[in-house]
This record gives C-alpha cells, structure tokens and sequence, in this order.
C-alpha cells in the first residue's frame, strides 16, 4: 500500500512542479512516520524515501536505532527543552524552533557534540490560538536574537497550515510565509540562511508547492490515516 500511495504522490508532487515551473528536485518528500510500524518505515525506504519525520522525540530515537542509517530524519513536532539532548545530533533538522528557551538549549547541545545544529522557523501564519510558533511579524526580530547562537544555523521557515476543507483556503499562508523568508533574506542575517521552506500536508502540498515549498510533509498520504487510540 505505501508503495502504491508513494507512486500516486510522486506524481502529484510532479504535476504540481510542471504547473508552476518548478524542478522536482528543488522539493523534497518527508514522508511523515509518526504512529506508524517500522515495517511501513522500511516499505518507504525500499520505494526510495530517505527523509522521515517524527513529532515525538522518543519515537524519533526508537526508529532511529531501527532503521538504515542513511536516513535523513526531521524532527516536525513541538519540542520541549529536557528532550533536545536526546535530538540533537540525531534529527539533521528540527523544523519546529519557536522560543528564544529553545534555542538556547539547542545551541548548548550542540556546542557540547562539537555539531552546527539545523533549523527551521515554525511560524504561526494563520495565527491560530490552539497552534505553536511564532507570529508572522515576530520572526524578523527573532532571526536578530538567534545569531547569538553560534551552533545553531537557521535554514528557513516552517509552517503548519489550519485544517481546512478546501485547501485553496491555504495558498495565501503558504504565500505570506514565502514573501516573509524573502523579506528576511534581504535582510542578511548572520547564521541566517532562507533557503527552506518547509510548508504542506496530504491535504494542501501541491498547493504549497505552488508557492514555493522546498519541503513537504506528507504522512496520512503515503501510510493511510492514524489511529491515535491504539
Ligand atoms: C502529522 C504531521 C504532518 C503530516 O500530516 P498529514 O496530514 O498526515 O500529511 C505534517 N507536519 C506536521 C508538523 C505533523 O505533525
């Protein structure tokens, strides 16, 4: 079944580059494991699939251990600072960085393996009440505050788009989102590089690579629906 739904995203994912002149290699495919077996884990891998995300970091460390180690992992989900020494080092990107707190902690961590840690932005677009990330117009001055970190690099932004019915409703988050790492592009921060954006879910991903997402998160679409009640 992963196999089959792999070959039907692709393909999506290929339509959606064709329309807005993109190249498929300029986006990347996170396949998003979370709740899921490593027998499906390893079904993705054999289909290709190199880049896995998590949200939890517990999680992210078991099938770490299970899985080839050729994997580039992502850890997507919110990120309490007692669980970044167990990420760091294992996660070649932590897209969900929203708090000053976190950083730090993430650059301690860091400087301690002697590794540059990667990361990604998670801005709050819609600005929703029940989402984490920073609002739009916060992210400016944090980029500012983060250059203090000497083992941390940002490497763009990342979004989480509300759950909508109709995912034409998101093209203008995903397009706030592009225009707010250009903005901060122009800008040049040290350690601050733009060139990810992290942005799309099964259900708005062509969308979001309409408007320029270097990386989308696609779970439910290639490993079917979750059962958090197991
Ligand atoms: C679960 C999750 C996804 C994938 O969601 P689907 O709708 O199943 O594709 C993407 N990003 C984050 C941050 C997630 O937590």
């Amino acid at each position: 079944m992963v196999t089959e739904n792999l070959k039907k995203v692709e393909e999506r994912i290929q339509a959606a580059c064709l329309r807005s002149g993109r190249k498929r290699e300029d986006v990347t495919l996170i396949a998003v494991s979370k709740t899921k077996p490593v027998e499906l884990l390893r079904e993705a891998y054999d289909s290709g699939i190199r880049y896995f995300g998590e949200n939890k970091v517990q999680e992210l460390c078991a099938k770490y251990e299970e899985m080839p180690s050729d994997i580039h992992w992502q850890m997507i989900g919110h990120l309490q600072r007692n669980k970044v020494r167990q990420v760091v080092g294992k996660a070649e990107l932590i897209h969900s960085v929203d708090s000053l707190r976190l950083a730090e902690a993430i650059d301690k961590e860091a400087g301690k393996q002697g590794i540059t840690a990667r990361i990604l932005l998670e801005v709050n677009m819609a600005k929703e009440d029940t989402k984490f990330g920073l609002m739009p117009e916060e992210v400016l001055d944090f980029t500012k505050e983060i250059v203090r970190f000497q083992n941390i690099r940002v490497e763009g932004l990342m979004t989480i788009a509300p759950f909508v019915a109709d995912p034409e409703e998101n093209r203008i988050h995903f397009a706030n989102l592009r225009k707010l790492s250009v903005d901060i592009r122009k800008e040049k921060v040290n350690n601050v590089n733009m060139s990810i954006l992290s942005m799309g879910m099964t259900n708005d991903y062509e969308i979001a690579i309409e408007e320029g997402a270097t990386m989308v998160r696609v779970g439910t679409g290639i490993f079917g629906e979750r059962n958090y009640a197991q």
